[in-house]
């Protein structure tokens, strides 16, 4: 048994999973250095109307300007940021700059704004003074806002959650459910917080013309989002083929390269002033 046990221990100190770990741990330092020296940026990904092709919002996404790596991404630094709690003063930072860039655009005006929120944001009584301290600083009309939670089955307290979440949404500002269809408990999360879009993943959008489960699973999710009032938005649509599948199936927002690809906030505006 003893023997057993230490085989067990040794399996989970390996020196893999060690490395792995303190090379997270050097990425936390290094995130909390590039917060205080503004490394981090917000690149934003247009939202498009289907019906009419108008541009309805933004999709602020969080890029760090690593000044030797280049422009990573949030795959590279999100897991460490949610490991080290850093995610919070990284969200909190986000919320800010993308309602200031927002509200500063010429050329923005009825545009609105989609911000991604953790769970551990969501669980963290900090986020009601963190929305409503970017949209005072920023003068973002509230209902331009909407904040993107991605489902999830670390929702330990569901109703500690439903409870940040309405305050939040006593502000004026709505939520997003993302991702919609990969996490686990979607029909519950309609069931108990205040959603008013929902976001088919792309991994139902991206074999949409070959596949005839993920266009029930769409044209499904459109019927859904509709009967509880909904708006439905379609998220990683790459070329036209998908893009005339989703119009089709009554999806009312597209996003995806095919549509527009994340940019700085100074080719956002240019993009919005052209219009
Ligand atoms: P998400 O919220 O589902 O965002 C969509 C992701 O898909 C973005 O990746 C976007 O660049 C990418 N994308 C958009 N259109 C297409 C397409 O046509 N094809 C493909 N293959 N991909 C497309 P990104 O920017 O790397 O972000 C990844 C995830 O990181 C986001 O997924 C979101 O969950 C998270 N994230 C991004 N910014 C933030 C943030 O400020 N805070 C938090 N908490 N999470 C963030
Ligand atoms: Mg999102
Ligand atoms: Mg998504
Ligand atoms: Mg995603």
């Amino acid at each position: 048994e003893a023997k057993r046990r230490g085989r067990d221990r040794t399996e989970v100190f390996s020196p893999r999973l060690r490395e792995h770990a303190s090379l997270r741990a050097d990425v936390a330092d290094e995130l909390r250095r590039a917060l205080a020296h503004g490394e981090l940026v917000v690149h934003y990904q247009p939202k498009t109307e289907l019906a009419t092709g108008r541009i309805a919002g933004v999709e602020a996404l969080v890029r760090w300007e690593h000044p030797q790596r280049g422009l990573l991404l949030p795959e590279d630094f999100l897991e460490a940021a949610l490991d080290s709690g850093l995610i919070l003063p990284l969200g909190a930072f986000v919320l800010d700059r993308a309602c200031r860039d927002v509200q500063g655009w010429r050329g923005g005006e009825g545009v609105r704004l989609q911000v991604n929120t953790s769970a551990e944001e969501v669980l963290h009584p900090g986020l009601v003074g963190a929305v409503s301290s970017a949209l005072s600083g920023s003068g973002l009309d509230p209902g331009r806002l909407e904040l993107e939670v991605t489902e999830t089955r670390a929702f330990a307290d569901v109703d500690a959650a439903a409870h940040q979440l309405d305050q939040v949404a006593a502000l004026g500002v709505t939520f997003a459910l993302d991702d919609f269809g990969t996490g686990a408990s979607s029909l519950a999360w309609l069931q108990r917080f205040p959603v008013s879009c929902v976001k088919i993943d792309q991994s139902f959008v991206r074999h949409l013309a070959t596949s005839s489960t993920d266009a029930a699973i769409a044209a499904a999710v459109v019927t859904l989002g509709h009967a509880l009032g909904l708006q439905v938005v379609a998220e990683g649509i790459e070329d036209a083929r998908q893009l005339e599948l989703v119009t089709a199936l009554d999806v009312d927002l597209g996003q995806g390269f095919y549509l527009g690809r994340p940019a700085s906030s100074a080719e956002t505006e240019a993009l919005l002033l052209a219009r």
